[in-house]
């Protein structure tokens, strides 16, 4: 392709609204486009991209046997409502586009594909014969995210790979989510990607494994935890740990202390110099369950410790035994609007009588009571006292009416021990997941009444997996791991263009004769190259080529008449001048290297 009638239009400075290095990037150098919030035009550039990383993924995924297909995006709503879906992603956390169609039937616009594949599978895998099946599809993914940003790391409109499993038993399963997680490694790696494999959290359906793909960044969204050793690395969601030990409380005066103006943890130890590790502080929640159930929660803290807003949402959807659509904090207002007088937030304790809510109009008039294991732990410790500015020193469970039950709702964080070796100590990296493996068990096709004959003639569930990989977020993330102060620096495997020539002065004769000769032999070749024909300033267009990121340059400038090129590598800015022939040579041993796919096929 000729620059000249490719539309580039490259910034100079950064716009306004792009806040991480690589959305800069891309809009600088016109890979993409904004349309509106979270919603992006992909440009020829980009797509190619695209395009690059869709065909590693094809490649990866076939060659594991597993079948490309293309799903519908309108999903009817009852589908939705079969699986227990529809009012979570709609009313709850709201993440599905939905609407009605001219006869008034609802529809959503697809954020994921469980509902559509699984009635499926259910019509056309009939035996456990036909069993495993894997099957995969590339489209565009809608999701009306709360906080689009960063480009297309959080957009609501973004391409997907997902990829939906079935089998007879959950050891085939395992044993294709192994193989998922080889092809994973490969597809990344191909990339050019550094990537960490955490564990990851399985949401409510417990027990079953996940793991996710971690592009390392400092602007990555999820917080993951490593132990030193290199054996344990989790996302923070789902990460536990060892906490350090409290720190014993001296005072064994058991009394009522007043605290004016003390209300968190910090002024409190400040004032009654003691240690967040003696304080059982205490946060109210209200879930609202699958079934419109409105209940209050209250949670008992160490001082130190902070709650893990997913292990409360798992917690609460095992004990209350129904899906958990939304959890948020009990503020003034929401007391307000329930008609219930506010409390002493600051000195609230874990006994807060229940009568305090008797007055609610839709909760449930009890509290749910969970302390986290490092808060039931503590048998000396310092409360509030329900009653403003006043708190209690010295008190232990039973003399505040009980232990509630004892979870694990706690944030692990670095510093922790680790639980496989009391010795290994966590550290914190930030991550992009890119990439994320499920084992789902039964949850869908049990929900969905999707089953098949087995050996016995009995009719089963299937055993279902699903694997996902954000095609446009992966692609951002290349640009986050690869750049530097001049641009992108495109791994050659993914990059729009593997070769820039540029003519230096397009109006000498010898460099244009040169220069379009050796774009010629480049292309019968079959490598991507652009030719930089504009009559612009030499300077402007190496400005250009490596904000663009394109992998080699070659300048066919003064020493042209002597058939000499200059050649340089934008990763590592190696510059040589060559024969031109040698340069090509040198090209052709270099890209096709890189291109070989040798991955071992498993059909
Ligand atoms: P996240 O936790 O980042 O919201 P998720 O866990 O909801 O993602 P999955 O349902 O696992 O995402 O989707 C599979 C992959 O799709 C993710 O690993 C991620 O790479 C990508 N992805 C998810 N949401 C978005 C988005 N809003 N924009 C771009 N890519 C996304
Ligand atoms: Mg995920």
């Amino acid at each position: 392709m000729r620059v000249s009638r490719l539309i580039l239009a490259t910034l100079r400075d950064v716009p306004a609204d792009a806040e991480i290095i690589s959305h800069q990037l891309l809009l600088r150098a016109g890979f993409i486009k904004r349309v509106t919030s979270g919603i992006y035009a992909y440009m020829p550039l980009m797509w190619r991209v695209l395009q690059k990383i869709t065909s590693i993924v094809q490649q990866e995924m076939d060659a594991k046997g597993s079948l490309q297909t293309l799903l519908p995006q309108l999903h009817p709503a009852e589908l939705w409502k079969k699986s227990g879906r529809w009012k979570g992603y709609t009313e709850g956390e709201g993440i599905m586009f939905n609407l009605k169609d001219r006869q008034n039937r609802e529809f959503g616009l697809a954020p994921t594909h469980e509902e559509v594949i699984t009635t499926i599978a259910n019509e056309v895998l009939l035996s456990y014969k036909q069993l495993p099946v894997n099957i995969y599809q590339i489209q565009t993914k809608f999701r009306d995210e709360i906080r689009p940003r960063f480009g297309l790391m959080r957009s609501r409109e973004f391409i997907m790979k997902d990829a939906y499993s079935f089998h007879s038993n959950e050891g085939d399963l395992k044993s294709t989510y192994n193989e998922m997680n080889d092809a994973y490694k490969r597809i990344f790696s191909r990339c050019g990607l550094e990537t960490v494999a955490v564990e990851a959290d399985s949401g409510a359906i417990g027990g079953a494994a996940s793991q996710e793909f971690m592009v390392t960044a400092n602007s990555g969204e999820d917080l993951i935890l490593l132990s030193s050793d290199g054996v344990y690395s989790a996302n923070q969601e789902k990460a536990i740990s060892i906490a350090s030990k409290a720190i014993p409380l001296k005072s064994k005066d058991r009394k009522e202390i007043k605290t004016p103006g003390d209300s968190s943890i910090k002024e409190l130890c400040n004032s009654q110099n003691v240690e967040p590790s003696q304080i059982v502080k205490v946060l109210l929640f209200l879930a609202i369950t699958q079934n419109g159930d409105k209940q209050p929660i209250l949670i008992s803290l160490r001082g130190d410790q902070e709650l893990n807003e997913i292990k409360l949402i798992n917690t609460l959807t095992q004990i209350i035994g129904q899906d958990i659509i939304d959890i948020s904090q009990i503020s003034v207002d929401k007391l307000k609007s329930e008609n219930i007088e506010t409390l002493p937030f600051g000195y609230i304790g874990p006994d807060l009588s229940d009568s305090v809510i008797k007055t609610a109009k839709s909760w449930k008039k009890k509290f749910l009571r969970l302390a986290d294991h490092t808060a039931a732990e503590l048998s000396n410790f310092i409360c509030g006292a329900n009653k403003k500015d006043t708190h209690r020193i010295a008190f232990d469970w039973e003399s505040i009416g009980g232990l509630p039950k004892a979870v694990d709702i706690r944030k692990a964080k670095a510093g922790d021990h680790c639980v496989h070796d009391v010795n290994q100590i966590l550290h914190d990296k930030r991550g992009i997941e890119v990439g994320h493996i499920f084992q789902l068990g039964c949850k869908y096709s049990d929900a969905l009444g999707a089953s098949f004959t087995n050996e016995e003639g009995a009719q089963k569930s299937f055993w279902m997996g699903c694997y996902g990989i954000g095609i446009s977020r992966l692609a951002q993330a290349a640009v986050e791991q690869n750049n530097d102060e001049f641009g992108i620096i495109w791994p050659i495997t993914i990059a729009p263009y593997e070769v820039i020539i540029v003519i230096a002065n397009i109006k000498d004769p010898d460099q244009k004769s040169l220069g379009e000769e050796l774009y010629k032999k480049l292309l019968i070749e079959g490598i991507d190259v652009l030719l930089d024909d504009r009559d612009e300033r030499a300077g402007i267009k190496f400005k250009d080529a490596d904000l663009i990121g394109i992998p080699w340059r070659v300048v066919v400038g003064r020493d042209a008449a002597a058939a000499q090129v200059e050649l340089i590598e934008r990763s590592s800015k190696s510059k040589n001048i060559l024969e031109v022939d040698t340069a090509l040579e040198k090209l052709l041993k270099e890209i096709s290297e890189k291109k070989k796919f040798s991955t071992p096929l498993n059909l």
